[in-house]
């Protein structure tokens, strides 16, 4: 009885893994054509300041509309890329295409605030020495300034301990873009590296906000990251806040930055003039 089950739990774990390996085969294999069809798209997601309501930034999500897979969502297509090292093409078309847009973008925002663009990083792009000179040419070739460029990087990325990642996130620090620090909370939570990279941002992950209204332990837990991060000196995204009283709690603890579906769903970049907080508040016009 127990072998036989056992046998065929084996089984089903060895279809689930290979259906797995085809999946990623044909996800690859798709993949190496995506960019020159014009099959991706990058979104952008307003990223509000707390106290004003002011649109500060923009994260820029990369969308696979596939002509034979359909639409492959990021949490599938990147770790593939990533894994063949396709993620270092396609991570330099995003930051040009979201350098480009955003620079678009400001030069139809009313007043001079600045918009920053904060584009997700993966390690094999870090890895690669060029990679903070790659970036500057992106910034001279589409005439965003380094100021409203911002990298987000992962815990494990900066931890790797990587010659050239260290090198790459001083070079892009000294050049005056800003680093986040994405996904916060989910990894290793080892604190020291806060203070051991040029860090700017820390975004903290959903997983923390779901909760905060209906559980104190929840809230407690974010308002002393928020404590942490004010004494630090590094300014808190919070991630997925999809609530009004998410938003309210987490402002009124004093978190700087909000994001998620309750201000706005990541949206084509030529939608993002229209969105809440873009513009100045303007008194009503009397006509
Ligand atoms: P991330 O960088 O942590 O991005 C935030 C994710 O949360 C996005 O998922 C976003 O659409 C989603 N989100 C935003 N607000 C809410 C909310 O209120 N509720 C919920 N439930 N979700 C919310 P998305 O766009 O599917 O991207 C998933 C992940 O894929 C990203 O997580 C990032 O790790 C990766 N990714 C996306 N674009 C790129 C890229 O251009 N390069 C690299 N290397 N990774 C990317
Ligand atoms: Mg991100
Ligand atoms: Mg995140
Ligand atoms: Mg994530």
């Amino acid at each position: 009885e127990v072998k036989k089950s056992s046998r065929n739990s084996f089984c089903l774990f060895n279809r689930e893994m290979n259906q797995r390996v085809q999946d990623s085969l044909r996800i690859d294999a798709h993949l190496r054509q995506a960019l020159e069809r014009k099959e991706m798209r990058v979104l952008f997601q307003p990223i509000v300041e707390a106290s004003t309501g002011r649109m500060m930034k923009v994260e820029a999500l990369l969308r696979w509309q596939s002509a034979e897979l359909g639409n492959v969502p990021p949490d599938q297509f990147i770790p593939v890329a990533e894994e063949t090292g396709q993620i270092v093409a396609i991570g330099l078309w995003v930051l040009e295409e979201s350098c480009r847009r955003v620079r678009e973008l400001q030069a139809v925002r009313e007043d001079s605030v600045p918009l920053t663009v904060s584009v997700n990083v993966s390690a094999r792009q870090l890895q690669d020495e060029r990679f903070a000179s790659i970036v500057s040419d992106v910034l001279r070739i589409t005439g965003l300034p380094a100021n409203q460029l911002e990298l987000e990087l992962t815990e494990r990325i900066i931890i790797d301990d990587d010659r050239a990642v260290l090198a790459n996130i001083t070079a892009l620090h000294e050049m005056g873009i800003s680093l986040s620090l994405d996904d916060f909370g989910t990894g290793y939570s080892s604190l020291s590296y806060l203070t051991r990279f040029p860090l700017n941002t820390v975004k903290l992950d959903r997983a923390f906000v779901r909760d905060i209204e209906f559980n104190m332990q929840s809230l407690h837990l974010a308002t002393a990251i928020i404590a942490m991060c004010r004494s630090l000196g590094l300014a808190l995204v919070a991630e997925g806040i999809e609530t009004q009283p998410q938003a309210e709690l987490l402002g009124n603890h004093g978190c700087r930055y909000l994001q998620g579906y309750h201000f706005s769903r990541p949206v084509n970049p030529a939608d993002i003039p229209q969105i809440a907080g873009f513009q100045p508040r303007r008194l009503a016009s009397v006509a």
